[in-house]
C-alpha cells in the first residue's frame, strides 16, 4: 500500500518538539496575537526574504485581505480586472470575487501550466490592475516575465504562493517575488500547521499594517474600530507549531524534489506526460502531476495496486456549479488539463522502496 501523503508520519517525526511547543502557550495564558505569532512572523518573513509577514486565519483569506487592503489604501478599486490562471484552484479566484473585483481567467502556458506571460498579455485591458499567479503544484510561475509586464501596465503583483513555501529562482524565495504574496498553512501544505492558518508577505509596511487591521476587525487599538474588518488571525498555537515545522521545511522540500527526480530520472512511458521542471530549486513539488489520456484507467490501475492517487483538479473552476455564469465559457487547454492531470504518491515520508513500486507499475502499464 502506497498512501498518497502520510501526513501522519510526517507530524509523527515532530510530535515532541510541537507538543513542548503547545504547552508553552498552554502556560502562557495567552492565546491570540502574542510572542508565538510575532516571532513566527519575523523567522517566516526572513525566511522568506522579505520584511514583513501578518499571520491570517487561512490562505483564501491571505489573498482576500491583500486585495482588500489595496482597495482600502486606494490601489483598487472594486469593479476592477485581476489577471487570474484559469487552473488554478477555486480559492484564487474566490478572493478576487469575494472583493468586488472581476477575475480575467488566462490559459496557462502549454509546459509549465502556470500563468502564460503572453497569454496575460493578450487579456490586458484599461481595467487591468493586478496581476496573481500561482506557483501551481509549487513551482514558480515566470516571475521575471510577470514582473515586466506589471511594470508596463502599472499592475500590482500577488503571489499565490500556498502551494510553494520555499520556491526559489535566482536566490529569491517565494514570498518575495511581487508587491505581495499569500500562503496556506493549510495542514497538508508544504509547510503546514495542525489547522487553519495562512500568512501575506510583503515589502510594504502600509499593506502589512492594513492587513493587520482588517484581521482583527479593523482595530489597532482595543474597542477602537478604523475599519470595517473582520477576524481572521493566525492564532498562539497554530504559531507555536509552525514555528517548529519551518525549522524543518528545507530538509523535507529537499526529500520531495530528490523524490520527483527519481519519478523522473525512472519513469519511461510513451503515455504519460512527466512534469517538467528544472533542477534549481524553483520547483518544490507540492504535487508531482503527470498526464496521460488514459488518466482514468491509470488512476484505477494504480488503485487496484494499492497506490492511492488524486486529481489535481478534476473540475476546472470555470465549469463549477459555483461559478455558473462562467459554465458556458471554453478554455481548452484549462480543461484538457483536468481531463489528464494525474497526482502521484509523493511527500517527505515516502520511501525509496515505495517510490520504486509506484515506479515499476508506472512502467508495467498496459
Ligand atoms: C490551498 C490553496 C489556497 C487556499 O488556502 P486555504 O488555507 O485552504 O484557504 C489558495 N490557493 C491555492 C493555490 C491553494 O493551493
Amino acid at each position: 500500500m502506497v498512501p498518497f501523503f502520510n501526513l501522519h508520519a510526517i507530524n509523527q517525526q515532530y510530535r515532541q518538539e510541537i507538543l513542548a511547543a503547545m504547552a508553552r502557550v498552554v502556560d502562557s495564558g495567552w492565546y491570540i496575537r502574542g510572542e508565538e505569532l510575532a516571532a513566527f512572523e519575523s523567522e517566516f518573513a526572513a525566511y522568506c526574504g522579505n520584511r514583513f509577514a501578518v499571520g491570517v486565519g487561512s490562505g483564501l483569506d491571505a489573498l482576500s485581505l491583500t486585495l482588500r487592503a489595496w482597495i482600502e489604501l486606494g490601489k483598487l478599486r472594486v469593479g476592477d480586472e485581476v489577471l487570474v490562471p484559469a487552473n488554478t484552484y477555486i480559492a484564487t479566484i474566490l478572493a478576487v470575487l469575494n472583493n468586488g473585483l472581476r477575475p480575467v481567467l488566462v490559459e496557462p502556458d502549454t509546459k509549465s501550466f502556470n500563468l502564460c506571460p503572453l497569454n496575460a498579455a493578450k487579456a490586458i485591458t484599461d481595467c487591468s490592475r493586478v496581476i496573481l499567479p500561482v506557483h501551481l503544484y509549487g513551482q514558480l510561475a515566470d516571475m521575471t516575465a510577470i514582473n515586466r509586464l506589471a511594470e508596463q501596465h502599472n499592475l500590482l503583483v500577488l503571489e499565490d504562493a500556498a502551494q510553494a513555501h520555499g520556491a526559489v529562482a535566482a536566490g529569491r524565495r517565494a514570498g518575495s517575488l511581487g508587491h505581495a504574496a499569500a500562503f496556506s498553512f493549510y495542514p497538508s501544505k508544504n509547510l503546514g500547521a495542525l489547522g487553519d492558518g495562512g500568512a501575506v508577505v510583503t515589502a510594504d509596511q502600509e499593506l502589512a499594517e492594513t492587513v493587520r487591521l482588517l484581521g482583527n476587525y479593523g482595530s489597532a487599538q482595543k474597542y477602537e474600530n478604523t475599519l470595517k474588518g473582520v477576524n481572521s488571525r493566525l492564532d498562539e498555537l497554530q504559531a507555536a507549531v509552525l514555528r517548529v515545522k519551518l525549522r524543518f521545511l528545507d530538509v523535507e522540500t529537499q526529500r520531495r524534489q530528490a523524490l520527483a527526480k527519481q519519478y523522473r530520472d525512472l519513469i519511461r512511458h510513451p503515455d504519460i506526460a512527466l512534469p517538467s521542471f528544472k533542477d534549481d530549486g524553483s520547483h518544490v513539488f507540492h504535487l508531482y502531476v503527470v498526464h496521460t489520456a488514459r488518466r482514468d484507467a491509470l488512476q484505477a490501475y494504480f488503485a487496484e495496486n494499492g497506490v492511492e492517487t488524486l486529481i489535481h483538479y478534476p473540475i476546472a473552476p470555470h465549469k463549477q456549479k459555483a461559478l455558473s455564469e462562467w459554465n458556458a465559457m471554453s478554455l481548452p487547454l484549462t480543461e484538457h488539463l483536468s481531463d489528464t492531470a494525474l497526482s502521484l504518491p509523493l511527500g517527505p515520508a515516502m520511501s525509496d522502496e515505495q517510490l520504486s513500486e509506484v515506479v515499476q507499475l508506472c512502467n508495467g502499464w498496459r
